[in-house]
């Protein structure tokens, strides 16, 4: 609260100075898109968003993934549960919500997952438990490389599933912050499917345009 006053939070879609207890300011949250858009993943999951990425969402989203504007993640998780409530899968019945994970090392030189905070912020609006089930092992960077399919199959071992209990039976809401060609979240989506989930759903800031 203090802090708010030195530095008074600021909308991260338009960068107007706004009230502590706003997420956005009113104007844009005026201007929030009125259809969601919903892609399927390679691996023929839903995936729900609120914006697409270009204009003042695709800046608001970098602030936040690259120059640690940590704060516009209150913003983005109001906004993916007001996509998702738009939609048909609003009931869809979750029994946890938990996003695309980051190696140890990459985690501890950016210092947060900008995917976990906002699972983590989507879970307390939605009333779900949050959980840690995967855990990403290796980094790697020559998978811009290899075409979508190849990508998918190779990603799958960079991910595993840490407690598999939790996630048999489950349905699961799985997220990140951006889908471009959804092979991070199908090669999620497969290890928690081969570890036993009944289904399922994507949800991220903003997709990619294709
Ligand atoms: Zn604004």
């Amino acid at each position: 609260m203090f802090l708010d006053i030195l530095f008074p939070p600021k909308c991260p879609y338009c960068s107007r100075v706004m009230r502590y207890d706003m997420t956005e300011c009113l104007s844009c949250r005026a201007g929030y898109p009125l259809d969601p858009r919903i892609e399927i993943t390679p691996t023929g999951d839903i995936c729900i968003s609120p914006f697409t990425y270009e204009g003042v969402a695709a800046d608001a989203v970098k602030e936040y993934k690259f120059r640690g504007k940590v704060f516009n993640a209150k913003s983005f998780s109001a906004a993916i549960v007001s996509a998702i409530r738009k939609t048909y899968y609003k009931d869809m019945d979750l029994d946890l919500i938990t996003c695309v994970p980051m190696t140890k090392l990459r985690r501890r030189k950016r210092g947060y997952n900008q995917a976990e905070i906002i699972a983590r912020n989507v879970a307390k609006l939605m009333d779900k438990p949050y959980e840690e089930v995967l855990v990403r092992t290796v980094d790697s960077d020559f998978q811009h490389y290899l075409g979508r399919e190849e990508r998918i199959r190779h990603n799958q071992k960079y991910y595993s599933c840490i407690s598999p209990e939790m996630v048999k039976g489950k349905k699961i809401l799985l997220l990140d912050d951006i889908m471009t060609s959804g092979a991070t979240l199908s090669s999620c989506s497969t290890v928690l499917k081969e570890n036993g989930a009944e289904r399922v759903f994507c949800a991220v800031i903003a997709i990619v345009r294709k």
